[in-house]
């Protein structure tokens, strides 16, 4: 086949509603010239995504990692924060400038995340909290990690940029901890162009204060007319974005289940070839199957094999996560860096596949294919 006929399947591919909807709902703005500062659009999805999400706290914010970095904050922490390598730049980076260090905490082999066996030992008079990830969407050991916590007196609070919409027993991932935050990235599950939130469980009365700091944060730590309070930072929600949220939250539902059709396809495809290990979905969590990442049992070189030969197809899967994040030249070297075997074999061996609402069959089949003569 010639370069430009190949069609290019990149990792994900950015959801968005029918054009006429969105121009629909962003034709007021001519009206009012309200584009920011917590417009009605902004409120109206503030409410819609509390319901969707199950959650009675709730603050939207201009992307993701202001959120975290703000979340946390918000929360006055001062020491360590013990945390995983096996995630996207962002989550270590929320903790590091907030003056905090970070304590990597290896992962578990079965899923990715964090080990809850390995979190007590680096527990020191220092540690002031515990900032997990939900990675790919597989659901932490919550249970676990929050009885840790709360022996030592340390704050939990999640990165579940991955995990948007997602329960587990029917209870919804945003109450977890004392709070999570969700990224609204034009690559994530739901998008709002750019965007994101920090939810809360808000009937916590030691929590009832948080909703409020969080909006005064992302205001500049504004809290009235002549006075400022926080050194806040600016990290609004705009109406545009805020009117993306909206129509994509009509049409979200419809796309996790087409991403599931496909996730299924991968899995009844992938799940018996030797050489490569999928991570399972326990049965009682709600997915939403924003990834498909697959494990090279012979690691590095196999992997590396695999993503070469698919690029030279026209197909772009991603090395998520790799490296891990104490392997970036940034961090490398600083003293509060440990080891993490697992997490460096899992970084060195995982390959995450194409996968988005419109991604046929056929490619599907196609990509299989293509992954099973490369290993
Ligand atoms: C996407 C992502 C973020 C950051 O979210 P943005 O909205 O892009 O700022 C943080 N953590 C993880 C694990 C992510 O995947």
């Amino acid at each position: 086949m010639k370069q430009e006929e190949k069609k290019q399947i990149f990792v994900t591919r950015a959801s968005l509603p029918p054009y006429e909807e969105y121009a629909g709902l962003i034709k007021e703005l001519w009206d009012t010239h309200i584009l920011t500062n917590m417009g009605h659009l902004h409120e109206e999805l503030r409410e819609k995504l509390r319901g969707y999400l199950q959650v009675s706290g709730l603050e939207l914010f201009t992307n993701g990692h202001l959120a975290l970095e703000m979340v946390l904050q918000a929360f006055e922490l001062s020491g360590e924060v013990i945390t995983t390598p096996f995630t996207f730049a962002s989550t270590t980076h929320a903790i590091v400038r907030n003056g905090l260090t970070p304590v990597m905490c290896d992962i578990r082999e079965e899923d990715c995340t964090l080990d809850p066996d390995r979190i007590e030992e680096l527990i020191t008079e220092r540690t002031c909290a515990i900032v997990p990830v939900h990675v790919y969407g597989m659901i932490c050991d919550h249970e676990r990690i929050e009885a840790i916590a709360k022996k030592h007196g340390l704050k939990v609070i999640y990165d579940a940029a991955h995990a948007f919409g997602e329960t587990e027993k029917g209870r919804s991932v945003a109450s977890f901890g004392d709070a999570s935050m969700f990224s609204f990235h034009a690559t994530k599950a739901f998008n709002t162009i750019e965007g994101g939130c920090v939810c809360w469980n808000a009937e916590r009365p030691e929590l009832s204060w948080l909703g409020d700091r969080l909006y005064k944060l992302k205001n500049f730590g504004i809290t009235g007319k002549e006075s400022v309070e926080y050194v806040g930072g600016n990290a609004k929600l705009n109406e545009f974005c805020a009117a993306m949220g909206l129509c994509n939250l009509r049409h979200v539902d419809e796309w996790i289940a087409e991403r599931k059709d496909g996730y299924e396809r991968y899995m009844e495809d992938l799940s018996c070839v030797k050489g490569l290990r999928l991570i399972p979905h326990p049965a009682d969590i709600r997915f939403n199957y924003a990834y498909m990442p697959v494990i090279f049992e012979g690691g590095r070189a196999v992997r590396d094999r695999v993503y070469e030969g698919l690029c030279s197809e026209g197909i772009f899967p991603r090395k998520y996560f790799f490296p891990c994040v104490n392997d970036f030249e940034c961090y490398r070297d600083e003293p509060y860096m440990r080891a993490t075997p697992v997490a460096k074999r899992m970084s060195e061996s995982v390959l995450t596949l194409p996968l988005y609402p419109e991604l046929s069959g056929e490619d599907i089949d196609r990509i299989c294919g293509l992954l099973k003569k490369l290993m």
